[in-house]
């Protein structure tokens, strides 16, 4: 896995706000590592902007941090 790119590839997911879809996990190990956090205050590797209700919320891809 690379992970020397910032430029990693963005996991699709729904919204923990609005339920709203926000982008998609390509890689089922993938979404199965990941993590959705409604506030700043969790650690997150994305922070991504909800389309539909403009709210931030944060992704945490545990498979990042076991290495
Ligand atoms: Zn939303």
């Amino acid at each position: 896995m690379q992970t020397s790119d910032n430029r990693r590839k963005m996991p699709k997911l729904k919204c923990p706000h609005c339920g709203g879809r926000c982008a998609d996990v390509a890689d089922a190990k993938l979404k199965n590592q990941s993590v959705l956090t409604k506030t700043e205050s969790e650690p997150a590797d994305f922070m991504i902007e909800c389309p539909r209700c403009h709210k931030l919320f944060g992704l945490y891809i545990k498979l990042l941090h076991s290495a």
